[in-house]
């Protein structure tokens, strides 16, 4: 039975995870749910689930909760705060984490997770484009065992071999074989619409993925292409891979979710509805397989799988996250930040959707610029250069404000 700390619990990975234990009760046990300020949807996961822990992301949510429980008798421990959610990720009563938190701030407590040895399922790649290097050295000496649950990746981990699965971050893919790997992304919902209208879409527009339900930011981010960046970024770490070897790929139909392309010209693709469960039910079970509660899926409806090349004037976001990660880990950690920000600002209506890339490419050229950004690879200086990448694109945002 696998003892399970979920960070971002009432998120859209939080409720996936959660199908995936229905699906396997006898396999399965909830020890710890985390969220930000949803109270509503963790007093129904409380109900349903019965954790030993609730964390909530500040003391006055926690309260509401713990009042909402008292009065339902269920004796649950409520806790708030970044020290709680680092605590129920580290605790010796679960064995295994999702980090899904969206955005930064769910760097420290899946950092408590590694630091701690548990199994990870990496959601929140934003957590590892922000500490990159230290993030994968963690994992190697805390003998943290490191699943990746974001579809391509997962996908990617799925058709390597098993010395780079058990040894993600750290094995040499050209000695096994590998030529490139192939991400794939849909080109969210705007791939096929007039590059000049890009200024006028709206938030529900931006939101409205073709092809998967997700929360509101990854969803910006797959519209602006600055998740498969993101991606690139993540790819980069988890399998040890030169930029160069990385390739993304528009393929709109989101069937095949990612490939490895080999030296002999073999290439291996995984495929599969677009459902995270299947992802999550994988990392949460492997190296078994267990039914994520997912359809088959049913290869006489398919119509056809068809492939493009990117093109970097509909989706600038992306081709700067592909630079950031030339550059190095000062840049990627300010494109993170700033594109948190962003695309807040953007979901507010305070920005238009196109001042999202404007914005980014200003931090990052401010950033790059600097003599020396990043004076130590240590989690407090990347935490103070995603503070210095955040107050920089405020202020390019005040000067944008609609
Ligand atoms: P959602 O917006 O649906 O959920 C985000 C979760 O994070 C919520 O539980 C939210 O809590 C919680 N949260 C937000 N801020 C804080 C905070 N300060 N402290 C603690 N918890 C916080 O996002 P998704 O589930 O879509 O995405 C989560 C992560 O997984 C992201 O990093 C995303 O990139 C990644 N991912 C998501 C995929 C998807 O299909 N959805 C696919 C691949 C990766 P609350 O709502 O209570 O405030």
């Amino acid at each position: 039975m696998r003892k399970l700390t979920i960070l971002g619990a009432t998120g859209s990975i939080g409720a996936s995870t959660l199908k995936v234990v229905a699906e396997n009760p006898e396999q399965f046990t909830v020890v710890a749910l985390a969220a930000g300020g949803n109270v509503d949807k963790m007093r129904e996961l409380c109900q349903r689930w019965q954790p030993k822990y609730a964390v909530m992301a500040t003391a006055q949510a926690a309260q509401i909760l713990q009042a909402q429980l008292r009065e339902l008798k269920l004796n649950i421990e409520v806790l708030y705060g970044t020290d709680a959610m680092c605590q129920v990720a580290a605790c010796d009563e679960v064995d295994t984490v999702m980090a899904a938190i969206v955005g930064a701030a769910g760097l420290l407590p899946t950092m408590a997770a590694v630091k701690a040895g548990k199994r990870v399922l990496l959601a929140n790649k934003e957590a590892l484009v922000m500490s990159g290097q230290l993030f994968i050295d963690a994992v190697e000496e805390f003998g943290a065992e490191l699943m990746p649950v974001d579809s391509e990746h997962n996908a990617i981990f799925q058709c390597l071999p098993v010395e780079i699965q058990t040894r993600l971050g750290r094995c040499d893919l050209a000695q096994s074989g590998v030529s490139h790997i192939l991400l794939t992304g849909s080109g969210g919902p705007f791939r096929y619409s007039d590059i000049n209208t890009l200024s006028g879409v709206t938030p529900q527009q931006a939101i409205a993925h073709p092809n998967w339900s997700m929360g509101p930011k990854i969803s910006v981010d797959s519209a602006t292409m600055m998740n498969k960046g993101l991606e690139f970024i993540e790819a980069k770490w988890l399998f040890n891979a030169a930029p160069q070897q990385l390739k993304v790929l528009i393929h709109p139909q989101s069937v095949i979710h990612s490939m490895v392309q080999y030296r002999d010209g073999s290439v291996i693709a995984q495929l599969g509805e677009q459902d995270m469960a299947t992802p999550i039910a994988h990392t949460m079970a492997y190296p078994e397989r267990v039914g994520a509660g997912v359809a088959a899926l049913d290869f006489t409806r398919l119509s056809e799988l068809t492939f493009m090349d990117v093109d970097y004037q509909r989706y600038p976001c992306l081709k700067l996250a592909i630079d950031a990660c030339y550059e190095g880990q000062h840049a990627t950690t300010s494109l993170n930040a700033a594109n948190e920000v962003a695309v807040e600002a953007f979901l507010n209506g305070k920005i238009r959707f196109t001042d999202i890339a404007t914005i980014n490419q200003q931090v990052l050229s401010k950033i790059c610029g600097m003599n020396n950004p990043l004076h130590s690879y240590t989690l407090e200086s990347l935490l103070e250069l995603d503070t210095m990448a955040r107050s920089l694109a405020s202020q390019e945002l005040k000067e944008r404000l609609l």
